[in-house]
C-alpha cells in the first residue's frame, strides 16, 4: 500500500460515518470499565512517558492514543499504544500499528484476563534470552506465539488493513 493511502486510512476517523463513531465510543466505553486494569497501567505509562519528555508526539489512532517513544519495539496496552517503529519503511511501520491495534481489541475482548493471558506472555517471549536466541536462530518468528498471532488477526479483522507477515528484526 503506498505512503500515502495508508497515511489516509490512518487519519480517516470520520469518513465512515456513524457506526465507526458509535464503534470508537463502544472501544472507549469497553477499555475504560471491562478493560481498566490494563489501562490504568497504559496511563502511568503515558505519565512516564510524558513527564520524561512533554514534546513526545502523539496521534489518535481508530479510538486509540498512540505516543512515540525510542525504544526499538512497540506495545499495545489498554487503549493505548507506544510505538517504536516510526522511523522504518512506512509500510512496515503500518503493518505494526496494525498489530498494536489488535492487542488494543484483545483488552475488550479478555478485560481483566488481558495481563494473564496476553501481557505478561507477550513480555517474557519478547524479552526472556533464550527465547530472543531461538528467534536469531530462525527456530521461530515473533508472531508465531499466541498473543502475536491473535494481534494480528484482530488487528486485521477490525481495520481492515494488513499487520506484518513476519518482524523484519527482533525484539521489536
Ligand atoms: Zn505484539
Amino acid at each position: 500500500m503506498p505512503e500515502k493511502e495508508i497515511k489516509a486510512k490512518n487519519a480517516d476517523c470520520t469518513g465512515a460515518g456513524g457506526k465507526y463513531i458509535l464503534n470508537r465510543i463502544l472501544y472507549t466505553l469497553i477499555q475504560l470499565t471491562w478493560g481498566i486494569l490494563q489501562n490504568a497501567a497504559g496511563v502511568l505509562a503515558l505519565l512516564v512517558m510524558t513527564l520524561t519528555d512533554p514534546r513526545r508526539k502523539h496521534a489518535y489512532y481508530h479510538g486509540a492514543l498512540v505516543t512515540h517513544w525510542k525504544f526499538p519495539f512497540s506495545m499495545g496496552l489498554g487503549m493505548f499504544i507506544f510505538y517504536g517503529h516510526a522511523e522504518q519503511e512506512a509500510e512496515y511501520a503500518a503493518a505494526v500499528l496494525v498489530h498494536e491495534y489488535g492487542h488494543t481489541i484483545q483488552s475488550c475482548i479478555l478485560g481483566p484476563l488481558f495481563l494473564p493471558v496476553i501481557g505478561i506472555p507477550s513480555c517474557v517471549w519478547a524479552f526472556t534470552p533464550v527465547f530472543v536466541k531461538w528467534r536469531k536462530e530462525g527456530r521461530y518468528d515473533y508472531l508465531q506465539f499466541y498473543p502475536e498471532a491473535w494481534a494480528n488477526h484482530e488487528g486485521e479483522r477490525v481495520l481492515k488493513m494488513p499487520a506484518p507477515r513476519r518482524r523484519v528484526a527482533d525484539g521489536q
